[in-house]
């Protein structure tokens, strides 16, 4: 089925303040949320509506939490976002981050306790409409690892996203990506469509490749982008985020139940700290043209830079609507009515 984006916003809207959100909060989840769905990261969409329904209704998503600075010194921040709507706790940290920025021209925060945050790339969205670089490092903790290290049978993170922003003068290049091969969330979609997985992404429990993604309900694990390169960046993710920002990271399985958290840290950098803005916006531009310029290899149209896939797929969905599978829908349509919702409110909200 295909839903317009207003319709999806307003109905996530619905389930978030029938939790008890403010409706500020709600509206900005929603947003968020339905966002990532345009951008075609339906792993960060709204399906992740009936993971944030559970934690809320067991008491560990904290509907109506603010971000609060725990340290303020220099250009460093320490923010706890008290295991509220990540969205909202980690965009608050944020906007924190770019004041200092700005002041200072650079910021190192650490984003603490957040509940998911969703799609990372819209923080550094966040920076770079302020003109401001960003490079974030993010783990994933509460819940046990599904991810194994490059070269390991067992589990050991989870899938520690890492982006970049860097603003231009038309389209931002944002680098947005999970350190696994490919993220839970996409595992989870392909699970609901019957659908394969691509290769090299996951491994049974006996840590052979496989691309059935139902292998992951029964004890198999996510592999790591880029072999030991990407297993790296993963485990620097955890350290960076998880150990530094947030001091809890994935080895403590007694601490990983049932909620997803987030820790993050984030360098915020003005490019006129540097040589100047001028001659770093001469670069990118310069740099965008030539990378662009290079001619597509076979079975490619054309070389595209981070940032492009998300923007195509906008473009496509805001007119076309997005995609929910069956299956998927049902089961938010089911978490819907756990957080308070009738079938006949859902159907007004939806049709
Ligand atoms: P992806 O593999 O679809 O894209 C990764 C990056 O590559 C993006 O910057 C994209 O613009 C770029 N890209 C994609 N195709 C490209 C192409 N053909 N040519 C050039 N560049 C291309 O993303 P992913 O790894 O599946 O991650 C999806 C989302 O999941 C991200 O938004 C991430 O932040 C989010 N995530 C969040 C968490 C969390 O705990 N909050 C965990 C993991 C992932």
């Amino acid at each position: 089925m295909l839903i317009d984006h207003q319709k999806l916003r307003g109905f996530a809207q619905a389930i978030f303040e029938r939790l008890g959100a403010e409706t500020d909060k709600a509206v900005e989840t929603a947003d968020h949320l339905v966002e990532a769905n345009l951008k075609g990261h339906d792993s960060h969409g709204v399906g992740m509506i009936p993971n944030y329904v559970g934690s809320a209704l067991r008491g560990g998503l904290q509907v109506n939490a603010d971000a609060t600075v725990v340290k303020d010194h220099g250009a460093v921040l320490l923010v706890d976002g008290g295991f509220g709507f990540g969205q909202v706790v980690g965009r608050q940290a944020t906007d924190l981050g770019i004041e200092k920025a700005r002041a200072m021209g650079i910021a190192c925060v650490g984003s603490r306790n957040n509940h998911h945050l969703g799609r990372i790339g819209s923080y550094a969205e966040h920076c770079v409409a302020a003109g401001l670089v960003s490079i974030h490092f993010v783990n994933v903790v509460g819940h046990p690892p599904f991810v194994s290290m490059w070269g390991g049978r067992d589990k050991r993170l989870q899938t520690n996203p890492f982006c970049c922003g860097v603003p231009t003068e038309s389209e931002p290049l944002i680098l947005d990506m999970a350190t696994s091969a490919i993220a839970l969330g996409k595992v989870r979609v392909a699970d609901m469509k019957n659908e394969l997985v691509p290769e090299h992404a996951l491994f049974d429990a006996a840590g052979r490749p496989t691309r059935d993604p139902g292998v992951i309900a029964e004890g198999g694990s996510l592999g790591p982008f880029g072999q030991h390169k990407g297993s790296g960046l993963a485990l620097m993710c955890e350290l960076l985020g998880g150990a530094l920002a947030g001091e809890w990271t994935m080895q403590d399985l007694d601490q990983q139940k049932d909620i997803t958290v987030n820790h993050m840290l984030m360098l915020i950098l003005d490019p006129n700290l540097f040589g100047g803005v001028q001659g770093f916006r001469r670069e990118v531009e310069g740099m965008q043209a030539y990378a662009r310029s290079a001619a597509p290899a076979e079975g490619f149209e054309q070389v595209l830079l981070p940032g492009d896939p998300e923007r195509a797929s906008r473009r496509d969905r805001l007119s076309q609507g997005i995609p929910i599978d069956p299956q998927s829908w049902a089961v938010i349509g089911e978490s819907a009515e756990k957080a308070g919702l009738t079938l006949s409110e859902i159907q007004d909200l939806v049709t």
